[in-house]
Protein backbone atom coordinates (compact mmCIF):
# COMPACT_ATOMS: atom_id res chain seq x y z
CA UNK A 1 0.00 0.00 0.00
CA UNK A 2 1.22 3.39 -1.05
CA UNK A 3 1.19 5.85 1.67
CA UNK A 4 -1.60 8.53 0.68
CA UNK A 5 1.34 11.33 0.01
CA UNK A 6 3.82 8.87 -2.60
CA UNK A 7 0.01 7.84 -3.94
CA UNK A 8 -0.55 11.45 -4.72
CA UNK A 9 2.61 11.81 -6.14
CA UNK A 10 2.84 8.86 -8.47
CA UNK A 11 -0.77 10.29 -9.53
CA UNK A 12 0.42 13.68 -10.25
CA UNK A 13 3.28 11.82 -12.18
CA UNK A 14 0.91 9.75 -13.80
CA UNK A 15 -1.22 12.93 -14.84
CA UNK A 16 2.02 14.62 -16.13
CA UNK A 17 3.24 11.61 -18.38
CA UNK A 18 -0.16 11.39 -19.49
CA UNK A 19 -0.16 14.83 -21.00
CA UNK A 20 3.69 14.86 -22.28
CA UNK A 21 2.33 13.75 -25.83
CA UNK A 22 0.39 17.21 -25.82
CA UNK A 23 2.95 19.36 -24.13
CA UNK A 24 5.39 17.88 -26.65
CA UNK A 25 3.38 19.21 -29.57
CA UNK A 26 3.15 22.57 -27.84
CA UNK A 27 6.66 22.54 -27.39
CA UNK A 28 6.65 21.70 -31.38
CA UNK A 29 4.29 24.20 -31.98
CA UNK A 30 5.89 27.20 -30.34
CA UNK A 31 9.43 26.41 -31.51
CA UNK A 32 8.13 26.49 -35.10
CA UNK A 33 6.56 29.65 -34.58
CA UNK A 34 9.77 30.97 -33.28
CA UNK A 35 11.36 29.53 -36.33
CA UNK A 36 9.00 31.46 -38.48
CA UNK A 37 8.86 34.57 -37.09
CA UNK A 38 13.03 34.52 -37.21
CA UNK A 39 12.70 33.54 -40.87
CA UNK A 40 10.34 36.37 -41.92
CA UNK A 41 12.43 38.59 -40.21
CA UNK A 42 15.92 37.40 -41.87
CA UNK A 43 13.81 37.50 -45.02
CA UNK A 44 11.93 40.27 -45.12
CA UNK A 45 13.88 43.96 -45.16
CA UNK A 46 11.97 46.87 -43.71
CA UNK A 47 10.42 48.27 -46.96
CA UNK A 48 8.98 44.83 -47.45
CA UNK A 49 11.46 43.69 -50.35
CA UNK A 50 12.71 40.75 -50.01
CA UNK A 51 16.40 41.17 -49.36
CA UNK A 52 17.57 38.59 -51.42
CA UNK A 53 15.92 40.26 -54.71
CA UNK A 54 18.45 42.74 -53.39
CA UNK A 55 20.97 40.91 -53.19
CA UNK A 56 20.74 39.22 -56.60
CA UNK A 57 19.96 42.24 -58.39
CA UNK A 58 21.78 45.28 -56.22
CA UNK A 59 19.75 48.34 -57.20
CA UNK A 60 21.37 52.21 -56.86
CA UNK A 61 21.54 54.02 -53.22
CA UNK A 62 18.73 56.05 -54.60
CA UNK A 63 16.63 53.61 -55.67
CA UNK A 64 16.76 51.77 -52.61
CA UNK A 65 16.42 55.00 -50.57
CA UNK A 66 13.07 55.80 -52.56
CA UNK A 67 11.27 52.52 -52.17
CA UNK A 68 9.96 53.45 -49.01
CA UNK A 69 8.83 56.67 -50.56
CA UNK A 70 7.38 55.66 -53.33
CA UNK A 71 4.74 53.13 -52.20
CA UNK A 72 1.11 54.46 -52.71
CA UNK A 73 2.41 57.70 -53.73
CA UNK A 74 1.26 59.65 -56.94
CA UNK A 75 4.42 59.48 -59.14
CA UNK A 76 6.20 61.69 -61.88
CA UNK A 77 9.31 61.50 -63.73
CA UNK A 78 11.30 64.50 -64.29
CA UNK A 79 12.81 64.68 -68.08
CA UNK A 80 15.41 66.86 -69.67
CA UNK A 81 16.34 67.29 -73.04
CA UNK A 82 18.66 68.45 -75.55
CA UNK A 83 21.39 68.56 -72.77
CA UNK A 84 24.13 68.33 -71.33
CA UNK A 85 25.14 71.60 -71.24
CA UNK A 86 28.38 73.28 -69.41
CA UNK A 87 26.71 76.00 -68.66
CA UNK A 88 23.36 74.89 -66.80
CA UNK A 89 23.58 71.03 -65.91
CA UNK A 90 25.91 71.16 -63.04
CA UNK A 91 23.20 73.30 -61.38
CA UNK A 92 20.83 71.18 -61.88
CA UNK A 93 22.10 68.30 -60.79
CA UNK A 94 23.15 70.26 -57.43
CA UNK A 95 19.98 70.78 -56.93
CA UNK A 96 18.13 67.22 -57.50
CA UNK A 97 20.94 65.94 -55.18
CA UNK A 98 19.74 68.11 -52.78
CA UNK A 99 16.60 67.01 -53.01
CA UNK A 100 17.33 64.11 -53.68
CA UNK A 101 15.07 63.46 -56.80
CA UNK A 102 16.11 61.25 -59.72
CA UNK A 103 15.86 62.41 -63.65
CA UNK A 104 16.17 61.07 -67.11
CA UNK A 105 18.67 62.94 -68.77
CA UNK A 106 17.72 62.56 -73.19
CA UNK A 107 21.09 63.92 -73.98
CA UNK A 108 22.15 64.46 -77.62
CA UNK A 109 25.08 62.66 -78.71
CA UNK A 110 27.11 65.65 -80.17
CA UNK A 111 26.69 67.69 -76.82
CA UNK A 112 27.43 64.46 -74.78
CA UNK A 113 30.84 64.00 -76.77
CA UNK A 114 31.61 67.91 -75.63
CA UNK A 115 30.39 67.29 -71.92
CA UNK A 116 31.11 63.84 -71.25
CA UNK A 117 32.23 63.96 -67.34
CA UNK A 118 28.67 66.09 -67.12
CA UNK A 119 26.48 62.86 -67.93
CA UNK A 120 29.37 60.21 -66.02
CA UNK A 121 28.49 62.65 -63.24
CA UNK A 122 24.20 62.27 -63.57
CA UNK A 123 24.81 58.96 -64.35
CA UNK A 124 26.70 58.29 -60.62
CA UNK A 125 24.45 60.45 -59.26
CA UNK A 126 21.44 57.68 -59.99
CA UNK A 127 19.82 59.51 -62.93
CA UNK A 128 19.39 57.93 -65.96
CA UNK A 129 20.93 59.16 -68.89
CA UNK A 130 19.47 57.81 -72.70
CA UNK A 131 19.74 59.62 -76.24
CA UNK A 132 18.01 62.30 -77.88
CA UNK A 133 19.69 61.39 -80.91
CA UNK A 134 22.90 62.35 -82.08
CA UNK A 135 21.99 66.13 -84.07
CA UNK A 136 18.23 66.51 -82.77
CA UNK A 137 17.65 66.18 -86.50
CA UNK A 138 13.28 65.58 -87.22
CA UNK A 139 13.98 61.85 -87.57
CA UNK A 140 10.85 61.41 -90.16
CA UNK A 141 12.00 63.92 -92.51
CA UNK A 142 15.53 62.54 -93.45
CA UNK A 143 16.19 59.31 -95.46
CA UNK A 144 15.83 55.86 -93.31
CA UNK A 145 19.83 55.65 -93.84
CA UNK A 146 20.27 58.72 -92.28
CA UNK A 147 18.02 58.49 -89.31
CA UNK A 148 19.43 55.05 -88.62
CA UNK A 149 22.91 56.60 -88.89
CA UNK A 150 21.97 59.31 -86.05
CA UNK A 151 20.52 57.05 -83.98
CA UNK A 152 23.41 54.50 -83.74
CA UNK A 153 26.30 57.02 -83.94
CA UNK A 154 24.30 58.71 -80.46
CA UNK A 155 24.37 55.54 -78.88
CA UNK A 156 27.99 54.65 -79.68
CA UNK A 157 28.86 57.82 -78.38
CA UNK A 158 26.80 58.01 -75.12
CA UNK A 159 27.56 53.89 -74.41
CA UNK A 160 31.19 54.63 -75.22
CA UNK A 161 31.34 57.51 -72.38
CA UNK A 162 29.62 55.81 -70.21
CA UNK A 163 30.52 52.07 -70.89
CA UNK A 164 26.63 50.54 -71.35
CA UNK A 165 24.54 51.69 -74.39
CA UNK A 166 21.23 53.70 -73.90
CA UNK A 167 18.47 52.04 -72.57
CA UNK A 168 15.96 54.68 -73.34
CA UNK A 169 15.23 56.92 -76.42
CA UNK A 170 13.71 59.99 -77.02
CA UNK A 171 13.40 60.75 -80.67
CA UNK A 172 13.74 64.78 -81.67
CA UNK A 173 10.02 66.62 -81.67
CA UNK A 174 8.37 63.01 -80.23
CA UNK A 175 8.45 62.25 -84.11
CA UNK A 176 9.01 58.73 -85.34
CA UNK A 177 7.84 56.35 -87.84
CA UNK A 178 8.47 52.55 -88.89
CA UNK A 179 11.97 53.24 -89.75
CA UNK A 180 12.63 54.55 -86.65
CA UNK A 181 10.78 52.51 -84.21
CA UNK A 182 12.69 49.50 -85.59
CA UNK A 183 15.69 50.81 -85.51
CA UNK A 184 16.35 52.48 -81.85
CA UNK A 185 16.74 48.67 -80.49
CA UNK A 186 15.72 50.88 -76.89
CA UNK A 187 12.11 51.15 -75.42
CA UNK A 188 10.72 55.22 -77.07
CA UNK A 189 9.98 57.42 -74.17
CA UNK A 190 7.84 60.74 -74.85
CA UNK A 191 5.97 62.56 -72.51
CA UNK A 192 2.82 63.58 -71.22
CA UNK A 193 3.25 67.04 -69.98
CA UNK A 194 5.17 69.63 -71.83
CA UNK A 195 6.46 72.08 -69.73
CA UNK A 196 6.83 74.64 -73.01
CA UNK A 197 9.85 75.91 -70.96
CA UNK A 198 11.89 76.65 -74.40
CA UNK A 199 9.07 79.23 -75.26
CA UNK A 200 8.03 80.60 -72.14
CA UNK A 201 11.64 80.93 -70.71
CA UNK A 202 10.22 82.12 -67.54
CA UNK A 203 10.00 80.17 -64.52
CA UNK A 204 6.36 80.70 -62.96
CA UNK A 205 5.23 79.42 -66.24
CA UNK A 206 6.88 76.53 -66.33
CA UNK A 207 5.52 76.01 -62.87
CA UNK A 208 1.74 76.92 -63.69
CA UNK A 209 1.61 74.70 -67.07
CA UNK A 210 3.40 71.36 -65.09
CA UNK A 211 0.91 71.61 -62.50
CA UNK A 212 -2.28 72.30 -64.88
CA UNK A 213 -1.10 68.87 -66.97
CA UNK A 214 0.34 66.98 -64.34
CA UNK A 215 -1.31 63.61 -63.46
CA UNK A 216 -0.44 60.46 -61.86
CA UNK A 217 2.13 58.33 -63.89
CA UNK A 218 3.24 61.54 -65.74
CA UNK A 219 6.41 62.37 -67.59
CA UNK A 220 7.07 65.90 -67.67
CA UNK A 221 9.45 67.64 -70.65
CA UNK A 222 11.82 70.08 -69.66
CA UNK A 223 14.91 71.34 -71.18
CA UNK A 224 18.14 71.63 -69.04
CA UNK A 225 19.74 74.21 -71.19
CA UNK A 226 18.21 76.90 -69.83
CA UNK A 227 18.62 78.68 -66.70
CA UNK A 228 15.05 79.85 -66.73
CA UNK A 229 14.34 76.02 -66.37
CA UNK A 230 16.83 75.37 -63.70
CA UNK A 231 15.74 78.49 -62.38
CA UNK A 232 11.77 76.51 -61.92
CA UNK A 233 13.32 72.58 -60.93
CA UNK A 234 13.23 73.29 -56.92
CA UNK A 235 10.32 75.19 -56.75
CA UNK A 236 8.55 73.00 -58.92
CA UNK A 237 9.94 69.91 -57.31
CA UNK A 238 8.53 71.81 -53.86
CA UNK A 239 4.92 72.15 -55.47
CA UNK A 240 4.27 69.01 -56.81
CA UNK A 241 5.33 67.51 -52.95
CA UNK A 242 3.08 69.61 -51.50
CA UNK A 243 0.36 68.11 -54.10
CA UNK A 244 1.38 64.84 -52.92
CA UNK A 245 3.52 63.89 -55.82
CA UNK A 246 6.65 61.52 -55.20
CA UNK A 247 9.64 61.74 -58.31
CA UNK A 248 10.74 58.36 -59.46
CA UNK A 249 13.14 56.91 -62.18
CA UNK A 250 12.12 55.54 -65.37
CA UNK A 251 13.34 52.35 -63.75
CA UNK A 252 11.67 52.55 -60.96
CA UNK A 253 7.28 53.65 -62.35
CA UNK A 254 7.97 50.89 -64.56
CA UNK A 255 8.52 48.23 -61.96
CA UNK A 256 6.42 49.30 -59.75
CA UNK A 257 3.57 49.59 -62.29
CA UNK A 258 4.12 46.21 -63.30
CA UNK A 259 5.06 47.52 -67.15
CA UNK A 260 6.94 45.51 -69.18
CA UNK A 261 9.05 47.89 -71.85
CA UNK A 262 9.05 46.68 -75.56
CA UNK A 263 11.55 48.18 -78.18
CA UNK A 264 10.54 50.06 -80.32
CA UNK A 265 7.18 50.73 -78.63
CA UNK A 266 6.28 54.45 -77.75
CA UNK A 267 5.25 55.46 -74.29
CA UNK A 268 3.84 58.56 -73.02
CA UNK A 269 3.37 57.96 -69.38
CA UNK A 270 2.71 55.74 -66.81
CA UNK A 271 -0.49 56.02 -65.55
CA UNK A 272 -1.47 53.64 -62.23
ZN1 LIG B 1 14.89 68.00 -78.08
Amino acid sequence: MSTPDRSSSRSAISRINARWPWLKLYLVLFVGLVAILDLLDLTISKTGEPLNRIRVAPMSRHVRATERVLANKKLVVLTFDDGPSAATTPRLLDILREKDVPATFFVLGNMARNNPDIIKRAKNEGHEVASHTMYHQNLIRISANAAKSDINEAKTVIGGILGSAPRFTRPPYGNYNGVVASSVGTPMILWSVDTLDWKSRNVDAVIETAMAEVHDGAIILMHDVYDTTVDAVPRLIDTLRQAGYEFASLEEIVKLRNINLVNGEAYYGFRP
